[in-house]
């Protein structure tokens, strides 16, 4: 064994005090036993529980990260984040702003995550650097973006994407088109092949606001989630992003299809495009995840708060205290998310890879300690996290990141976002 280290053990169904040992890449052991291995951590007080997964961000965003508030998505998004995003967005801007996500995702015990955005090649880039587990996907749009002059070139970009990370252990290319209301039909079924093809997921924003309802009913005479059914978008390698206005017949298309739906509770909140119905879906059997959306629109990434927010807002949504209680939500940002991407990960479990995060119930805000669910939903925020671990290396320690310069990192952001504010 590389790596032992003792704790409450959290898998997500089981609670154990014991040890998780690492080998390689993997969780060898799970058990009592005190095994033998090269390092021992025994810190009293630690609740190891799998990385977190955030399956719905857009990491590059931080760079616009409080400048435009306050306002509704239509107009956040076509009169600031567009022009925005031409002006100031590229190779560059795109490297060092994701890194900059990806430390704070790392510091607050998230090992992977779902992104959709442009130049996905500097993601990949930044996230090799750090050493986490990324799953990029080009932005796919009709109209030019910063990295693509048509829907054709971002589809081509995907391929070679593909194709360069083809046997890439910490980096999975997916297609990821914007919407049903900026990509066209035909571009979307495009989207498709290309994603059964090469068995790439397929990522999308759907039924995100009652504007988004309106446009694709005038265009299609069907729903969001319908429209897309109808033309065989979705399977179980299918995640989709928001499902905020969603009638009960799609809930029930979407468990049919095995497709995954990444809840975005606080980005939904800020833009008040709606709640989405996260309690009803799961009792309906619909795999559900969570994601953060980028830190343009939330304005930050930390998931154990995400948890948090999405337990009480369904609270209140249902008006029942016992709905979407901490040990089902603790699964959104762990084994359903492991499922939606088809990897073993989001679980303790001998024969998994091993991406784990450890929460230190030695701090104030975790004392007293009953119940790990309850202090990981409700008290706990990426502050209480002291170690993330991806693919077995310890990438963040005694509140240090060992692969990039943190420093520097936060060096170029500020730099580059001097020119964005002149
Ligand atoms: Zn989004």
């Amino acid at each position: 064994m590389d790596l032992l280290i003792k704790g409450i053990v959290v898998t997500p169904q089981d609670v154990m005090d014991g040890y998780v040992g690492i080998k390689g890449s993997q969780i060898a052991y799970v058990g009592k036993e005190r095994k033998k291995a090269e390092r021992t951590i025994e810190t009293p007080h630690l609740l190891i529980i799998p990385g977190l997964i955030n399956t719905h961000t857009h990491l590059a965003m931080s760079l616009f990260r409080g400048l435009v508030d306050d306002l509704k998505l239509k107009d956040w998004l076509y009169n600031y984040i567009f022009p925005l995003e031409k002006k100031f967005i590229n190779k560059n801007s795109v490297y060092w702003c994701s890194l900059l996500s990806m430390i704070e995702l790392v510091k607050g015990g998230v090992t992977t995550f779902v992104d959709m955005y442009f130049f996905e090649e500097e993601v990949a880039r930044a996230c090799k650097d750090i050493g986490m587990r990324g799953f990029i996907g080009e932005g796919i749009l009709d109209f030019p973006t910063p990295d693509a002059k048509n829907s054709k070139e971002a589809l081509e970009k995907t391929e070679e994407l593909s194709e360069k990370f083809k046997e890439d252990e910490l980096i999975d290319v997916i297609v990821a088109p914007h919407s049903a209301y900026t990509v066209k039909r035909k571009t979307l079924e495009r989207c498709k092949q290309l994603s059964l093809d090469k068995k790439m997921l397929f990522n999308i924003h759907v039924a995100e606001t009652k504007d988004e309802i309106e446009t694709v009913e005038e265009k299609t005479g069907k729903m969001p989630v319908e429209y897309l059914n109808d033309m065989h978008v979705l399977d179980e390698y299918t995640i989709l992003a928001h499902c905020i206005h969603v009638t009960d017949k799609e809930i029930e298309v979407l468990k049919e299809k095995k497709s995954t739906v990444c809840c975005v509770p606080e980005s939904n909140m800020k833009l008040a495009s709606g709640v989405a119905p996260v309690w009803k879906m799961i009792k309906n059997g619909v795999n559900v995840t969570i994601g953060t959306d980028g830190s343009a629109s939330n304005n930050d990434l930390d998931l154990l708060q995400e948890m948090d927010t999405v337990s009480k807002v369904q609270k209140l949504r249902t008006m029942d205290p016992t709905a979407m209680d901490a040990k089902n939500t603790l699964f959104l940002a762990t084994a359903n998310g492991g499922k939606a991407l088809h990897k073993r990960i989001g679980k303790i479990k001998e024969g998994y890879i091993a991406d784990l995060a450890i929460v230190d119930l030695d701090d104030v805000n975790l004392i007293p300690y009953f119940n790990p669910y309850s202090h990981l939903i409700y008290s706990a925020s990426a502050y209480n996290v002291k170690m993330t671990i991806v693919n077995g290396k310890i990438i963040y320690e005694k509140g240090r990141i060992n692969t990039v310069d943190e420093e520097e990192v936060k060096q170029k952001v500020r730099e580059i976002a001097s020119r964005v504010k002149g």
